[in-house]
């Protein structure tokens, strides 16, 4: 990393500054269009309609990519149909061998799967090159050693696959979403139609080009691309005997009624307001990372992120100076450079829906901090931005914001931080901060969350299940609660 020192008056104040070093774009071959991949071919859209996916941070169109509709979700389940009888039928072994193959060549592919992640979604590049690529890889791996020990892992059960699972995944992880839900469908026998976010479609369509590359059976993966439309028609095709879904708290509910009845096994994992919660007696600068990472990581376009942070009332003034002059030192801008802590907005529609709602936690009288930095002309951005003096009535303390936006609140006592986190109509996430192990162990017995991190945020591992109590959602994904979404046991 190139770093150049600025004139001695400035050192006082920012000792660095950091010269571009930008990550290199010429290895990632991005076709002018894509068509849908259905039985192993990349076949053209029916309606031979398409729509243009954007870069982000420049507004530049990437690609035109095919609409898919009924006719070609039916093509998808009927392919996906057909598949499964020998795929459910292969041994557990040759399974996992596809499986292994598939992450061995994630992981080769890894530097083009980061770049094309970045410049289709907004994220930084050090975030897709560190994050979402190596964990989309190590589902694959961790589920391939899965497939052959079905038997021991629900044992006495008689674990049977579901069939062909519909899957929507949202934009914030593309490549990850989509490891989440093919690796342990594939590892337990099923076959998978996924339709990917209409705005980051092209991790998915570089995952269809890797399954042929594993030579995967045609029809076990297809990957349909469209907007919402595409989704809803996708889950509800009666060939569809499992639904899988990451999104919005609001379209998971309508999925919820219109699968109702139907018989199709259903997971959801949806919204979250996340409390993040800092005793007094934590370590302060070890918080302030966690904080950090906990709401600015990916801009804040994280389901559970930590986007309410309770502080306990002794510590508050010490732990914002800290946290605002630790905010200065975040680097917006090029995604694609490997400085850049905060990315682009993911599109005009979350840009606006951040704003509007930043808009309403001013005028509900909260108070706004955003650090000086230069925002790139072009693309879609907003300031690292925290709010205090927030009520727990305010929009932005209920609400999914979605964005790179920390509302700060303040507590006393224990039982006044679960009481207060717990007031939200979400359960994804929460983070407990101090140094008494025996104050953690109370306090994830009382908060209704899906997963608890101590002292640090946003730790995934393929191991580790994931998923939401109330209106974030039921059901696990990863570690062995997310196998056993995609059997049937007696
Ligand atoms: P959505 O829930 O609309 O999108 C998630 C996925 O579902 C996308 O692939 C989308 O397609 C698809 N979809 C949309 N409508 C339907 C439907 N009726 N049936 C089936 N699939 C459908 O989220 P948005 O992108 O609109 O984001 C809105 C808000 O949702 C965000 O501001 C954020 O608060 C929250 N969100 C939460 C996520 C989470 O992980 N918890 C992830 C994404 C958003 P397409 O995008 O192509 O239209």
């Amino acid at each position: 990393m190139a770093i150049a020192r600025r004139p001695s008056t400035e050192l006082g104040e920012r000792l660095f500054e950091y010269v571009a070093a930008p990550e290199a774009t010429d290895h990632v071959k991005i076709a002018e269009t894509y068509s849908l991949f259905i039985d192993g071919r990349f076949v053209e859209p029916h309606s031979s309609r398409r729509f243009a996916t954007v870069n982000p941070a420049t507004e530049e169109t990437l690609s035109e990519v095919a609409e898919a509709d009924s006719n070609d979700i039916d093509r998808a389940v009927t392919a996906a149909a057909g598949a499964f009888r020998s795929w459910s039928r292969l041994s557990g072994a040759r399974r996992a061998r596809y499986l292994f193959r598939i992450s061995r060549i994630m992981q080769e592919r890894a530097r083009e799967l980061a770049v094309l992640e970045t410049m289709d979604g907004g994220k930084p590049i050090k975030e897709s090159r560190d994050v979402d690529v190596p964990l989309a890889a190590a589902h694959f791996f961790y589920y391939a050693g899965w497939a052959d020990k079905l038997e021991w892992a629900f044992p006495n059960r008689r674990p049977r696959p579901l069939g062909v699972a519909g899957q929507v995944i949202p934009w914030n992880f593309p490549l990850l979403m989509l490891a989440w839900k093919i690796a342990p469908a594939l590892a337990a026998g099923n076959t998978v139609v996924l339709k990917p976010a209409e705005t980051t479609p092209l991790s998915a369509l570089a995952f269809a080009d890797i399954c042929r590359q594993a030579d995967l059976p045609p029809g076990v993966v297809n990957i349909l691309t469209g907007a919402g439309g595409t989704g809803a028609a996708l889950l509800g095709h009666p060939g569809v005997r499992k639904v899988a879904f990451t999104g919005s708290t609001e379209v998971g509910k309508q999925i919820q009624r219109t699968t109702a009845g139907s018989g199709k096994h259903l997971t959801l994992e949806l919204g979250g307001k996340a409390a993040n919660i800092v005793f007094e007696d934590a370590p302060l600068d070890q918080a302030v990372e966690g904080i950090v990472n906990g709401i600015y990581f990916n801009q804040g376009h994280v389901c559970c992120a930590g986007s309410r942070l309770l502080v306990q009332e002794s510590i508050l003034e010490p732990l914002l100076e800290k946290l605002k002059s630790r905010l200065g030192t975040l680097r917006v801008g090029d995604p694609l450079d490997k400085n850049t802590d905060v990315g682009a907005i993911n599109s005009r529609t979350q840009l606006e829906k951040i704003e509007g709602l930043v808009r309403s936690g001013i005028e509900e009288g909260a108070e706004i901090y955003q650090p000086e930095c230069t925002l790139p002309e072009r693309g879609f951005w907003f300031r690292p931005t925290i709010f205090t003096n927030v009520s727990q009535s305010y929009r932005i303390a209920r609400e999914e914001i979605f964005g790179p936006v920390l509302s700060v609140l303040t507590f006393r006592t224990p039982d006044e931080a679960v009481e207060k986190a717990n007031n939200t109509p979400y359960g994804l996430s929460a983070g407990v901060w101090t140094d008494k192990g025996s104050r953690i162990l109370w306090m994830t017995q009382r908060m209704r969350a899906g997963v608890v991190w101590a002292n640090t945020f946003n730790r995934f591992d393929p191991t580790s299940p994931f998923g939401g109590y109330k209106e974030s959602g039921f059901g696990r994904e990863g570690g062995l609660h997310g196998l056993a979404a995609y059997v049937e046991l007696d």
